[in-house]
């Protein structure tokens, strides 16, 4: 008895560590753990953003993209990398 509710309940944490990561799961773990960051286009811009909201990307004059951290070679923005 005591084992099926354990059970039950570690069956019920995956699940909920799924929906946890939405509809990503069909990539793998490492790829979910990759953090995803903000770059404006634009051709003054030298550092990517962990904040969408950030005032320094506000003065984006390009459009701004969604990108893993691994795939650019930029600094982290003052403003929001803390
Ligand atoms: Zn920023």
């Amino acid at each position: 008895m005591l084992k099926t509710k354990r059970i039950t309940l570690s069956l019920l944490m995956v699940l909920a560590a799924s929906l946890t990561l939405g509809t990503s799961s069909c990539t793998t773990a490492e790829a979910a753990q990759e953090p995803q960051v903000y770059i404006c286009t634009g051709p003054h811009s030298k550092v990517y953003h962990r904040e969408r909201n950030c005032k320094g990307l506000k003065k984006c004059s390009a459009s701004v993209k969604k990108v893993p951290l691994s795939s650019i070679n930029r600094p982290a923005c003052k403003i929001c990398a803390e």
